[in-house]
């Protein structure tokens, strides 16, 4: 098999599964229980709170564990603005995740005056658009780094910057979800990650919350994460986070060239058939793991489907929104729309990918997008 879904999820490292297997097996306790064998997993979390928060370039208490990247986004924007006096304007790109868009939509319900951004035809927040948007009443700004879809990145300094002439009191929120460790830090309140998109378990994350920034809890009870995030330390899946971490950082310049020169290679292939588009930035301008291209006159679910019969896993966009049926809001965002949007499909890297797969890939797409464009014309 093929795996060219890794935005979707990654395969957990395997060091990382083994740490966790053990803090299941062994280290079973309640971190915040008063024996010494608890107590030293409590010792155990911080020091993962500690490597992980170095890689933002941020202090140990300004990193809070969460569930999942959703959770951090969540967090971020309801708790951030929960923590504010008043209903002002909120500002999110018109091509965030889900757990940013649909949050948004619920803030608009609740009386916020919320505004998406437009984004550039490359998928990028249009920064005039959005110098045109801020106002003093801004409360809140977020902003992925990464776009899931088309690995577009944005130019958070820039928006930062923006913000500050205009709307200094105003929070910036950014998705770090698709960037962390691909990307280097950038400076902002409130920046979240989530562990599986970076060979960790599924069910842990982390948001980073800058030290003085108010934020207020999502999670409610035993006050846990200093009381930010209530509920029982998930202490193996943590464990294994931080290790999944330490060796992307160890190994972080030939990871991220070996993504690159991966998705070079597939998009030189494909370039040579007829009737491909490129949606989002050329390849060196854009994030090393993500590209997605459009095949004329062929369906993306089914041409997914027809790969993933022969053994490549692609996506058509999100996973997340792989099961909703009718438009997809990015590409439409960027201007994509008709043909170009049905055929559409997101690959995605990780380190195992080599550029012998993305050959191999090559040709089973080049069959098959030829097969289904003979079916198409009959
Ligand atoms: N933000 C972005 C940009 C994502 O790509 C994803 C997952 O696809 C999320 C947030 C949600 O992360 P999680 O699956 O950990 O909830």
């Amino acid at each position: 098999m093929i795996y060219f879904d890794n935005s979707a999820t990654t395969a957990c490292l395997p060091e990382a599964a083994r740490l966790a297997e053990q803090y299941m097996l062994e280290g079973y306790f309640n971190p915040a229980a008063a024996y010494a064998p608890a107590v030293r997993l409590e010792k155990d979390v911080s020091r993962a709170r500690e490597a992980i928060s170095a890689q933002l370039g941020a202090h140990a208490n300004e990193l809070f564990f969460t569930s999942c990247g959703t959770e951090s986004n969540n967090t971020a924007l309801l708790g951030g603005l929960g923590a504010m006096r008043g209903k002002g304007r909120v500002i999110v790109s018109a091509v965030e995740h889900p757990s940013v868009y649909e949050a948004a939509v619920f803030l608009r319900e609740q009386g916020y005056d919320v505004v998406f951004a437009p984004v550039t035809p490359e998928g990028c927040l249009d920064l005039e658009q959005l110098a045109g948007l801020l106002t003093p009443e801004t409360q809140l700004v977020s902003c992925m780094h990464v776009n899931n879809e088309t690995g577009a990145v944005n130019d958070i300094a820039a928006v930062r910057a923006l913000m500050k002439r205009v709307s200094p009191n105003a929070l910036l929120h950014v998705d770090g979800v698709q960037a962390f460790m691909k990307l280097d830090p950038v400076p902002c309140d409130l920046y979240s990650v989530s562990g599986h998109k970076l060979h960790a378990p599924k069910g842990v994350g982390a948001l980073y919350i800058r030290s003085g920034v108010r934020v207020r809890p999502y999670l409610i009870g035993g006050g846990q994460e200093s009381g930010m995030r209530s509920g029982t330390t998930n202490v193996p899946s943590i464990m294994a986070f931080s290790a999944a971490v330490a060796d992307y950082a160890e190994h972080r310049t030939e990871y991220n060239s070996n993504m690159l020169a991966v998705k070079k290679r597939l998009y030189s292939d494909l370039s040579s058939l007829r009737d491909v588009r490129l949606n989002g930035p050329e390849p060196e301008k854009s994030a090393p793991h993500i590209l997605n291209m459009s095949f004329m006159g062929v369906r993306g679910e089914v041409l997914l489907n027809a790969l993933s019969e022969k053994g490549l896993m692609v996506s058509t966009g999100s996973a997340c929104a792989a099961h909703k049926r009718g438009r997809n809001r990015i590409l439409n965002a960027m201007g994509i729309t008709g043909e170009r949007q049905d055929g559409a499909i997101r690959f995605s890297f990780s380190h195992y990918n080599t550029e012998a797969e993305a050959d191999t890939a090559a040709q089973m797409i080049a069959d098959q997008v030829a097969l289904l464009r003979r079916f198409r014309r009959r």
